[in-house]
């Protein structure tokens, strides 16, 4: 099985020559800590703890699973020691506030740790990675008590925490759940009811779990707009912070699943448990959103991070395996090339390849955006960035997750027999990437969002200041043919957008049946903006004399690949957008 290993030299080229990071953080007031140096040691040391420590579990995780007896649940071996590590070294609190035990540093920086994180591990990093986003939404939403009280033991590690939206009759539609919120004489309010698939619901972990509950207080109004927003501890919290007694939350069981089996998906009971309302009573569904963007941008990660990992074993093994000739054979002493030497093996990594590569910089430029809404005091900046975050986090995470489908199938394919056969790793990845495509809201239901409450319900408007940046790249760089190219499909993607517009005024079916193929028409296209960034920025390398030319060279030839043989692919979606909604409604149910 190849091993992780953390592409640095890749990520330094997203974060500093395309996104321009350094600037980025001479312009945050919590990024004066970050000197090329200060970030290049970050990196190493999450680099060595990634490929060292947590990718050596990714295949123990799959093959042990987590194990539940009698509630109590038990991680894989060695997930345990890996987290202590993890809460030991600091990791768990870089980006956090330092006042509240964290170090500060900006969100961005985290999320590239992050992206390591999980290429080596992603069912270990959910362990981490769902009490950030329990610390945000604490933090956006709670009183100041509740933070003092929650966040410290989140923020060093000690605790984890979960969200808790789904319960087995409410998925997608939120509107549907049950559980239920009764006011307590002393504030608090008891929580009752099952959550269902909830990620590191229960482990070995931590002392505490602190689960965001989403719950209906008495009298609430049917739908979204009866729901409330809870904070609810595995075990009380007395007032100095210290553990007090168990808060009836009990796992019932996990599931067995088919990948990132590693990480506890687990049924949640609450019965009378002891919870606090964080925001104001029925507007819970909007303050989860906190919790829930973050989140949707941790999934495109997790999708990226498939790519990477699944790129890295396919190319290492594409160059080793010796099998038939190429035209001209490239291996004279040897009985056969390597397969890399054919063109459909080229197909597939330069695929795999074109995503890993451009993925990442797409999701460091919504991190850099995240930064911004966060700790820049700039009103107008922190306006674009919130607009351009709206727009992206449903592409982000609808378009990478099913490129990560397309990637990981592709590292199967190029593994061969090989590929399809468990001791290699490779489906590994596409059984663990699988998820990515359904939980945060399932890419039918970002495409929804997308086009429909985002596009369509801003009358376009949330495009704005996303357009103005990719038009402005392109003008300025008009001599570039993947400038040009780019510019091109960004006006299709506003011509079939005023299209769809026209349409769904008179048939609300037509904004349901273009939003998926509408949601990776616009994936194709701001992928190709962040390619044509890389293209002109490595031939302005090239043309200064870089010694790497070896690397840019692959960059250009990436970027052409991507927009001669990817990016085609939206004017087929664009047909079928244009068909309309008649050929998949016509048919009545019963007669399927
Ligand atoms: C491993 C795992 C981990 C998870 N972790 C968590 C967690 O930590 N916390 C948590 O709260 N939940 C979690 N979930 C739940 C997950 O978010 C839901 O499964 C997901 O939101 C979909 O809900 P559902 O399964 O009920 O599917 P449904 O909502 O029943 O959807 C079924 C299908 O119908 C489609 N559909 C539904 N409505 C529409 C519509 N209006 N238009 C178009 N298509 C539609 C969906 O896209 C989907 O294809 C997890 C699930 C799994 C499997």
């Amino acid at each position: 099985m190849s091993e992780y290993k953390a592409p640095l030299r890749d990520m330094q080229f997203a974060m500093d020559e395309i996104l321009g990071y350094q600037s980025h953080y001479a312009s945050l007031p919590n990024g004066e800590e970050c000197s090329p140096d200060m970030v290049d040691a970050i990196l190493q040391e999450a680099a060595k703890f990634s490929e060292s420590v947590i990718a050596p579990l990714n295949s123990v995780g799959d093959e042990e699973g987590c194990q539940w007896n009698e509630g109590k649940v038990t991680t894989p071996t060695g997930f345990k020691d890996a987290y202590q590590q993890y809460t030991e070294n600091g990791w768990a609190g870089l980006s956090q506030k330092p006042e509240l035990g964290g170090q500060g540093l900006p969100i961005s920086l985290n999320n590239v740790v992050y992206e390591m994180l999980v290429t080596a591990n992603h069912a270990w990093s959910m362990y981490a990675s769902l009490s950030w986003g329990a610390v945000s939404t604490i933090e956006a939403h709670a009183s100041e008590d509740l933070r003092q009280l929650y966040m410290p033991a989140v923020i060093d590690g000690s605790w984890s925490g979960t969200m808790c939206l789904t319960e087995a009759h409410s998925g997608s539609d939120l509107g549907l759940l049950r559980t239920k919120a009764t006011p307590n004489e002393d504030g608090s309010y008891a929580i009752s009811g099952s959550k269902m698939f909830i990620s590191s619901g229960d482990h070995d972990l931590t002392e505490n779990i602190i689960h965001i509950v989403l719950a209906r207080l008495p009298d609430a109004p049917t739908g979204v707009k009866g729901i409330s927003l809870f904070i609810v501890p595995k075990i009380q919290v007395n007032q100095d912070g210290s553990l007090g007694e168990s808060n009836n939350v009990s796992c019932g069981s996990i599931e067995h699943k088919m990948g990132i089996n590693g990480n506890a998906t687990c049924v949640i009971n609450f019965d009378d448990s002891k919870g606090h309302l964080i925001a104001q009573p029925n507007k819970g569904m909007s303050a989860m959103f906190t919790f829930i963007n973050e989140s949707r941008l941790g999934v495109a990660q997790q999708g990226h991070s498939h790519i990477e990992a699944s790129y890295q074993a396919a190319l290492a093994y594409a160059k080793d395996r010796l099998q038939m000739r190429a035209p001209v054979p490239q291996n004279p002493e040897k009985p056969a090339d390597p397969i890399i030497v054919h063109p459909d093996v080229r197909r597939m990594l330069f695929t795999q390849k074109a995503f890993a590569e451009g993925g990442r910089v797409l999701n460091y430029y919504c991190a850099q955006l995240v930064d911004i809404v966060h700790a820049n005091q700039d009103a107008a900046a922190v306006e674009s960035a919130q607009s351009q975050l709206a727009l992206l986090i449903p592409i982000t995470k609808g378009f990478l997750t099913e490129a990560s489908l397309e990637a990981t199938s592709n590292g199967i394919q190029i593994l061969g027999g090989h590929g399809y056969i468990r001791e290699w790793g490779q489906e590994q990845h596409y059984r663990d990437a699988r998820i990515t495509a359904i939980y945060e809201g399932t890419n039918g239901i970002q495409g929804l969002d997308l086009l429909g409450r985002k596009i369509l319900g801003s009358g376009g408007k949330v495009m704005g200041p996303f357009v103005e940046k990719v038009r402005a790249f392109c003008q300025a760089n008009s001599g570039s043919v993947y400038a040009q190219t780019t510019e091109k499909a960004l006006d299709q993607w506003l011509t079939l957008i005023d299209k769809l517009g026209v349409v769904a005024a008179k048939d609300r079916n037509e904004v349901n049946a273009a939003a998926y193929d509408h949601l990776m028409f616009a994936g194709y296209t701001v992928l190709a903006y962040f390619w044509a960034q890389s293209a002109v920025v490595a031939e302005q390398a090239i043309a200064a004399g870089s010694d790497e030319t070896e690397f840019y060279q692959a960059k250009i030839a990436t970027a052409r690949f991507y927009f001669e043989r990817i990016l085609p692919r939206i004017d087929s979606i664009a047909t079928m957008i244009t068909s309309g909604s008649d050929n998949l409604m016509d048919l009545p149910a019963e007669a399927f």
